[in-house]
């Protein structure tokens, strides 16, 4: 059986958080990192995530601090007022129904066009 840390030895978003797996950085703070996604959907394309390994959001609630659910909402929000003024969105995919492929929590920050609705 496999614990949280075998999955963060592992995980492809912890190896890229550790700098084992180069990455775009767009900012960096105690609790989350934001970097380029490999495959952008829109011009501004940018993943979100915890430092702190969690598979996904209901995971991560269920067990962060108050405190750390806040931050990463928030640095999300942060890039995506700067990277258009005209709005963006945030996406979160949990599960297979969901459309997740990577097991650590991750937030879509896409923004520089005109996003339609509903998405797939
Ligand atoms: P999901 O479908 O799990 O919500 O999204 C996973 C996202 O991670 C995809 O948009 C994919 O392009 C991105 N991605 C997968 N592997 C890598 C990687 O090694 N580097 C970066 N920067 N993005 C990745
Ligand atoms: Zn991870």
């Amino acid at each position: 059986m496999s614990d949280a840390r075998d999955e963060a030895a592992e995980c492809i978003f912890c190896r890229i958080v550790r700098g084992e797996i180069p990455s775009q950085e767009v900012a960096r703070t105690a609790e989350a990192y934001a970097f380029r996604d490999l495959n952008p959907q829109a011009p501004t394309h940018v993943l979100v995530v915890p430092v702190r390994h969690a598979a996904n959001l209901g995971d991560f609630v269920a067990a962060a601090e108050r405190d750390e659910v806040g931050h990463v909402l928030a640095l999300a929000s942060q890039i995506g007022r700067e990277a258009s003024p005209g709005g963006y969105r945030v996406v979160i995919n949990e599960g297979v129904d969901g459309g997740q492929t990577v097991h650590h929590l991750h937030l879509h920050v896409l923004a520089g066009r005109a996003l339609t609705w509903p998405p797939g």
